[in-house]
């Protein structure tokens, strides 16, 4: 026989089973077993600075001059930014630009082409 988690809410150990969900009789709360155990993993969405969603293949147009890190180089408002993909970090953009090579870019500096 299976051990029913006692109420999330409560704590009653009457809890049962009701299809996919569990019931507590007592306060009525409702739950999906295992929902608590952190099974719902949270996607990280990475915006704009216009708040649109930005996917990996998007091309962006940096919407700020930035100073290149280890270089003199800037790169200028309105540069074209083809093929992004986007990373975990602080710098959440992963990019080539012509004439930089690899690059890692802010998305709040850039804008969905
Ligand atoms: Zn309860």
């Amino acid at each position: 026989m299976n051990e029913l988690p006692n109420c999330p809410q409560c704590s009653s150990v009457y809890t049962y089973e009701d299809g996919a969900q569990l019931v507590c009789p007592e306060c009525g709360h409702e739950w999906t077993a295992g929902a608590e155990n952190g099974n719902s993993e949270e996607l990280k969405v990475v915006k704009d600075a216009n708040g649109n969603v930005l996917n990996d293949g998007d091309s962006v147009t940096v919407i700020k001059d930035l100073k290149v890190k280890g270089s003199s180089s800037v790169l200028k408002i309105g540069t074209k930014v083809k093929n992004i993909r986007l990373v975990e970090g602080d710098h959440d953009i992963d990019c080539k630009i012509d004439g930089f090579g690899a690059m890692k870019l802010k998305s709040e500096f850039v804008r969905k082409a």
